[in-house]
């Protein structure tokens, strides 16, 4: 196993192999520099000129450049007066792996640098640093959310992406050529979460790509994102659900603040805040109004019964204003602006909820309809018949109540770290004008 920059401690006076990505070289006149790079950090190999056996590693080192990769076997040496750390590497032998060419541009310093070529070389992009603790925090507080759900026994699934009729509706659906036929992209694995419950499993999750064929150029939706999807069964209402959220992202957020708080302060100037439980909750009826009263803001007709982009972010102030809160739950929306399978009570009052987090909705949850005759009404009253014909049979055999929600991971991190939009925070950013690399 490789042996990481942050692991050099351990072997003070030992010979070891170091490997790793060369970020700079410091041509002096009695002594190279060569600063060596991995993901946990960087350290110095040190070739002084004056002794002659190291004749060749300095002619294998001139002709090389910045970024190509290289192997050395090394001792690690302590020394106080190296800045990196307070020690260095001296080698005996060193093999440069790979040869990088001119970079396109300078990573260390992407001020200015168009983002459309940072995602051209997105592999470039990455390696730096700030970019590097993106990836690192996404997957520590996926990992943690994870674990919390397996501690609880939730069982991951792998739902497939290939369907065969468009899932909710008709728009936003991506069409794929399917041998002779047409298949479509999913939007979201909710169907198949409920199946598993009506097949017995009680609790499953699923982390995986949602496709949406929206056409929107804003900066927190992409035509592929990472959904981070739960459903579970036996709930009493929506309310715990909202429950289990608020566990699962206190996990979440507790083991990235504990990991990587520290830095996130110091490269993102951001704060990981881990909110206590019960966040707050307000009927979108008194939201209007609060917002109303507030800051003078009318949600417009077209979005009655919901929220829009400029709501979302009033409600973020009003939840650090009044409840000192990042987050804040927001129910009874209007069942009309609702999927069909969100459950509403008696009096027709939906039982599901949104979750605004620093001024963006990052959850859709509910308790779910499990009773076949009122699917089958709602779905019919939204004028849906032959695309969730299939889905409709999953609750005909018995299936018991159940509830769960939606994060969408990649607004998640965005977030998280203050990012501006999801082409700075994906992995690899897709949208209506980028299928590449
Ligand atoms: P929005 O109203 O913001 O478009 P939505 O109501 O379509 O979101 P859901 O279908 O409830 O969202 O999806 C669950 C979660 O997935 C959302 O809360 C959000 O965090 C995320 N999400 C939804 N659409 C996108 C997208 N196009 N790109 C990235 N994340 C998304």
């Amino acid at each position: 196993m490789k042996i990481n920059v942050n692991e050099l401690k351990k072997h003070i006076g030992e010979k070891i192999v170091f490997s790793g990505f060369i970020d700079a070289i410091r041509d002096k006149k009695w002594v190279m520099f060569v600063i060596l790079r991995d993901n946990t950090g960087k350290v110095q190999l040190t070739i002084e000129k004056s002794d002659e056996n190291n004749k060749d590693l300095l002619e294998i080192m001139a002709n090389t450049t910045v970024e190509s990769t290289i192997r050395a076997e090394v001792e690690v040496m302590e020394n106080d007066a190296v800045k990196l750390g307070g020690l260095e590497l001296i080698p005996s032998k060193i093999e440069i792996t790979s040869k990088a060419e001119p970079l396109p541009f300078d990573f260390n310093n992407l001020d200015g640098v168009n983002i459309d070529t940072r995602m051209d070389y997105k592999w470039l992009d990455m390696r730096n640093f700030r970019n590097t603790l993106i990836r690192q925090v996404e997957s520590c507080m996926t990992e943690a959310m994870r674990n919390y759900l397996y501690k609880n026994n939730f069982i991951e699934i792998h739902s497939p992406k290939l369907i065969g009729t468009a899932s909710e509706s008709g728009s936003d659906v991506f069409e794929v050529k399917y041998f002779d036929r047409l298949a479509y992209l999913a939007q979201s694995p909710q169907f198949y979460k409920q199946m598993a419950l009506a097949g017995g499993l009680d609790r499953v999750f699923e982390v995986g790509p949602v496709f949406r064929a929206e056409n929107s150029n804003t900066n927190r939706h992409a035509t592929e994102f990472t959904g981070f999807d739960l459903e579970f069964a036996y709930i009493d209402s929506y309310e715990d659900v909202m429950g289990l959220e608020e566990d699962l992202l206190i996990a979440g957020l507790s083991a990235v603040k504990k990991k990587y708080g520290d830095q996130i302060l110091e490269v993102f100037g951001k704060e990981v805040i881990v909110p206590t439980k019960p966040f707050p909750k307000i009927k979108l009826k008194d939201l209007y109004a609060k917002l109303h009263e507030k800051y003078g803001f009318d949600i417009p007709k077209e979005d009655v019964g919901d929220m829009n982009a400029e709501a979302e972010k009033l409600t973020y102030q009003l939840a650090m204003e009044e409840y000192n809160s990042e987050f804040m739950f927001v129910i009874d929306y209007a069942a009309t602006k609702r999927p069909f399978y969100h459950m509403r009570d008696e009096n027709g009052k939906l039982q599901g909820y949104d979750l605004i987090w620093r001024g963006v909705e990052i959850t859709s949850g509910a308790q779910r309809e499990h009773r076949y005759q009122e699917l089958l009404k709602n779905a019919k009253e939204k004028g849906l018949g032959e695309d969730v014909k299939f889905y409709l049979q999953f609750f005909k055999y018995g299936c018991p109540p159940h509830g769960g929600f939606g994060i969408g991971l990649d607004r998640l991190t965005m977030l998280l770290l203050g990012l501006s939009s999801l082409k700075e925070t994906q992995f690899l950013f897709r949208g209506p004008n980028r299928l590449n690399p």
